[in-house]
Order: structure tokens, then sequence, then C-alpha cells
């Protein structure tokens, strides 16, 4: 007779299944299924890869936000985000901190400090509470909501940079970097043009040029996010849309991809600078074409996943995406018991810049 599948199970036999000494009961029914990470307490879907009745979605990078779902849970900025590309679907907007009655659970939406409108979901259920981080950075940035800890029995955690080697430097000092490039770049007559898609990085970078007063100029599809940041009140800096006749003396900020391409081929004395944690890994920004690499990332590193899975205090961690294996072992090497999601891989852009 075929083992029953995680999916066939009830909650009673996932209760009986996780009834170890290491790993408590809890009351969520949490389960990966054909369409993505399912919460069976309060029916929702989280980060769906495919179409389904109820998903919360925790932001609109297009990895997380695939598909119009029936019903969408987010931010009213994600929400705004995602109408830009995706024409049909219902949205259930909720502020940060705000809780909403959901069938018997009850739902707050915090913020994930990863772009603008990126939201960490809790759900609390039967005396218990259990908090999806979705993509998290506890960081500062110009360009959105800081993280907020927040404090719970279960938590299912993003493990993007979850290998002890991935230890960013500090914010202030990646903003530093990237002002000296630019102005050592623009000295030898040179236009510098910073990586970044245009939810989030793009517009961060141009956030951290401008306010080093240096002229930016955005790629469209970047200038059509940051008309949203300015309209809710993230994005006060002066910056021009792109023409490469009028490049000379100034900071391009656009994705990577043809249209960085197309720049390089455009703008006389361009040079590409890549932006990511993956700048980390020596090499990594010339699959991208890029002559120049800085590592700030919109991810939380290795030791800030420890130090959020410590602060939660949570009684157990799921880690999902990325370095699930390295990141789970040293939470248990910690006394933090840990398992593995397997979501399988997002659709599109895992490491893009
Ligand atoms: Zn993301």
């Amino acid at each position: 007779m075929p083992c029953p599948t995680e999916d066939r199970l009830n909650s009673a036999d996932q209760l009986l299944l996780f009834a170890e000494p290491d790993w408590p009961p809890d009351p969520f029914d949490v389960r990966v299924r054909a369409e993505g990470l399912y919460v069976g307490c309060a029916d929702l879907y989280l980060d769906a890869r495919l179409k389904v009745d109820r998903c919360f979605i925790s932001h609109a990078h297009t990895d997380h936000a695939c598909a119009a779902h029936g019903v969408t849970v987010c931010t009213s900025a994600t929400a705004r985000f995602m109408r830009l590309r995706l024409r049909s679907g219902e949205f259930d907007v909720h502020p940060f901190g705000r809780p909403f009655p959901w069938g018997d659970a009850r739902l707050t939406l915090h913020p994930a400090g990863h772009v603008l409108g990126s939201a960490q979901l809790l759900v609390e259920y039967g005396g218990q509470r259990l908090v999806y981080t979705g993509d998290i950075k506890l960081g500062p940035s110009l360009t959105c909501e800081r993280a907020k800890v927040v404090p719970c029995d279960v938590l299912i955690c993003e493990s993007t940079f979850g290998l002890e080697k991935f230890r960013f430097p500090p914010v202030a000092q990646a903003r530093r970097q990237i002002a000296h490039l630019a102005g050592e770049l623009l000295a030898a007559d040179r236009v510098p043009v910073f990586l970044g898609y245009s939810l989030g990085r793009g517009p961060e970078l141009a956030a951290i040029l401008a306010q080093a007063g240096f002229e930016v100029m955005v790629e469209e599809s970047i200038g059509q996010h940051l008309r949203v940041y300015r309209e809710l009140g993230w994005f006060d800096w002066p910056v021009r849309p792109l023409d490469p006749r009028k490049a000379r003396g100034r900071v391009v900020v656009t994705p990577a991809g043809p249209a960085a391409a197309a720049i390089a081929r455009q703008v006389t004395g361009a040079e590409l600078v890549y932006v990511s944690g993956w700048a980390m890994l020596a090499g990594y920004g010339r699959r991208f074409g890029a002559d120049h690499a800085v590592c700030l990332s919109d991810h939380a590193d290795f030791d800030d996943l420890l130090r959020l899975a410590g602060r939660t205090g949570a009684r157990k961690v799921y880690v999902t995406h990325g370095y699930t294996r390295p990141l789970r072992d040293s939470l248990a090497a910690r006394g933090i018991p840990s398992r593995i999601l397997n979501v399988g891989a997002p659709r599109r852009r895992a490491r893009s810049p």
C-alpha cells in the first residue's frame, strides 16, 4: 500500500506525526501543497505559486506575487504594485498592526523591511501564534518600513542567505561604498549604471545616490514604481527619466537584463555596478555583465536570520527558500527545533540583482 502523502493527512494525523520530543504539536496545520505553502487552520495559502481562492501575498516581487488569486490578502502598497502588472483578482487590503478576523483565526500584518509594502503574517489560532516572514530584512532602508520582530510560537522563516558565509557589511558602509564608487567613476568621465529591480533595490539605489547629491536618471519601469513610492510618501528625491543622450555626468539606475544591456550599448563610457547580497560571491556580478559589485541586500543575512528566530521566542521554526539545510542545522545547534518546508524553486528571478 502506498504511503499517504502529507496532503492526504488530516489535522489529527499531522499532530500525531509531529508529536515528537523536539517538535511540539501546534494547531496551525502548516503544509506544502502543489499550489504552495498552506495554513490549514485559516484555509489560506502563503505566496502561492499557482492561482488559488485565498492567498496572503507578502510582497509584490514576481517570485512571490505570481498569480491573480481569487482574494489576495496584502498591504495597500503591495496591491498597488501588483495592479501594475495583474489586471484581475480581488484585494483584501490591511494596514500594519491592525488585527482582523479570518474564519476561526485572527490575522495581523507586520512590516518585513524587504521592500515597500512587504509584510509578515501573524496567524493567531487556538491560543497560539504563527508568523510567516515572507522575504525579510532587519536592517534599515530609505524606502520602506523597518521590519518588526513579532513574538510567536511557530515561525516560518525565509532562508535565502541561511549560510554562515553570508555576513553582510553594515548598511551605512554599503551606502558609502555606493556613493564613493559613483563619484570615482564620474571623476574618470565614466557613467555609473547601478543595477536594481523596479521594486525595492532600484528605488533604494536611486534614493541613496540622490541623497548623496548625485543627479540620478531612472529607467522607465523604475520610474513607474517610483510614482507609487511618491504617492505613498516614501520617495521625495529629485530623479529624472533616463535619456541615454544626456547620461554623461549623471548616475543611472536600471534593472539588469535587456534594459541594462541597451544602456551599455547606447551610453558611451557606461560601467555597470551589481548591487546585491550575492555580491559576496566572487565574480557573481559578471553574470549580469557588471564591471563592479557592492554588497547591499534587501534580505536578512545569516546572523540576522538567527537573531530573528531567537528574538521571536518561537518554540519551533520552519525554514523555506534558499539555504534551508544549513540554517536548519544552525538553528538546531542553538537549541531551536527547525524543519524544512520545501516549496520548490521560485518561478522567476531567484538571484537577480
Ligand atoms: Zn522579494
